[in-house]
């Protein structure tokens, strides 16, 4: 599918809410499909853009866009920064980027030999190399 896409960022005014942030509305527009909003709207832009880890998507973003969907969204916001005046909208958008930047890695003590190491899952306790060596002596 041939696809011009961009971000359309709204405020929804007309809604009373008292948290700014939801005044502010993502859309993902198709300007091969029309100039005029909301004849060009393809879906919205969620929060998390990423299929789930299973593969399975959980947007309509995600499902069009698959495996591309985060990068995708980072182009699509950082474009949208350049051309944005407004400077609540601009704040939005750049808490939006912040959001789908990778965190630091988390650091934790291995209980077995104390060196600080990666963990790959939550709650994981013994570093990569205690867990083989585990491994290896318990064949
Ligand atoms: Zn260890």
């Amino acid at each position: 599918m041939a696809m011009n896409l961009r971000l359309h960022v709204s405020r929804l005014d007309h809604i009373r809410d008292y948290s700014r942030a939801r005044h502010i509305q993502f859309s993902v527009i198709d300007l091969d499909k029309s100039n005029e909003y909301p004849a060009n709207y393809v879906c919205m832009l969620p929060l998390d853009p990423r299929p789930r880890a299973n593969g399975r998507a959980h947007s309509i973003f995600s499902k069009l866009f698959g495996n591309d969907s985060l990068e995708f969204a980072k182009r699509l916001l950082t474009k949208a920064l350049k051309t944005e005046n407004d400077s609540d909208i601009k704040a939005e958008i750049e808490k939006r980027l912040e959001l789908l930047e990778p965190k630091p890695p988390v650091q934790v003590k291995c209980i077995i030999c104390r060196n600080f190491f990666e963990p790959r899952w939550r709650k994981q306790k013994i570093c990569q190399e205690c867990r083989q060596k585990k491994y290896v002596s318990q064949k």
